[in-house]
């Protein structure tokens, strides 16, 4: 996995953000303030336009960027959230070395560091009705289907059959993790502030965490750049 790959991740998350704002910021309206979809149609449509600007060199190098320009470009809880996620992830690979190509168990145990680091900053658990509950059991999924016997079969490459089954898990995950906030109360950000009342409504940054690791799986399934 290279920084094309990686780059039409990002590219497809901006798309996906964009064609999803109305619904983010309706979800956000109804346990938040609304922003959330405009959030981060600012946040990841910066980061496409930073990475046109310099692109990076390896996987590491363009996850800190897109990391550093959400943290710089989003307000609310949800721009450091991701932005570190995306950051983390881009230093754990730089720790191995920012090499140029990244197999999925790599990518998996980078987002394992992403993660860490949104639940230092934000310190929800699962449960808690927050992104973390799409964005743990993807990295799960991702882990679980990386580092089982099939590594061999996708390390370095997607291009196996056994490399998409990861990020379809992946996927899968997030998508389920996020459809299950419905009926939990908020224990964490401004959701929280309703108590009993957040319950009945997906949670934004879950419904986007979904959306995250949807435009993930089509850029591993999409041979035509590569
Ligand atoms: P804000 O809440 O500041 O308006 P957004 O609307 O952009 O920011 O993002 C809201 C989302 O951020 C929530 O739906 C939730 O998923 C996520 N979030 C808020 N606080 C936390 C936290 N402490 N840990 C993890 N995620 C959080
Ligand atoms: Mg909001």
């Amino acid at each position: 996995m290279d920084t094309a790959l990686l780059t039409r991740w990002i590219t497809g998350i901006a798309e996906t953000v964009h064609a999803n704002r109305e619904r983010l910021t309706e979800l956000d309206a109804a346990i938040g303030d609304a922003d959330h979809g405009v959030n981060l149609d600012r946040g990841f449509g910066a980061a496409v336009q930073a990475l046109a600007e310099e692109p990076p060199a390896s996987p590491g190098a363009l996850l800190r960027l897109v990391g550093g320009t959400l943290i710089r470009r989003v307000g609310g809880a949800s721009g450091p959230l991701y932005g570190t996620a995306f950051r983390e992830a881009g230093r754990h690979l730089g720790s191995l070395g920012d090499s140029p190509e990244v197999s999925p168990a790599e990518l998996a145990r980078a987002l394992r560091a992403g993660l860490d680091g949104v639940t230092r900053l934000g310190s929800a658990a699962e449960g808690d009705k927050t992104m973390v509950d799409a964005l743990a059991p993807a990295v799960r999924a991702l882990e679980s289907a990386t580092t089982s016997a099939t590594e061999s079969a996708v390390a370095g490459t997607v291009a196996g059959a056994g490399g998409r089954k990861a990020f379809e898990a992946a996927a899968s995950a997030a998508l389920a993790g996020a459809e299950a906030t419905v009926p939990m109360v908020a224990r964490k950000g401004r959701a929280s502030y309703l108590g009993s009342r957040s319950a009945g409504h997906e949670d934004p940054g879950a419904a986007s965490c979904a959306l995250v690791f949807a435009a993930l799986l089509s850029a591993v399934n999409d041979p035509g750049q590569r």
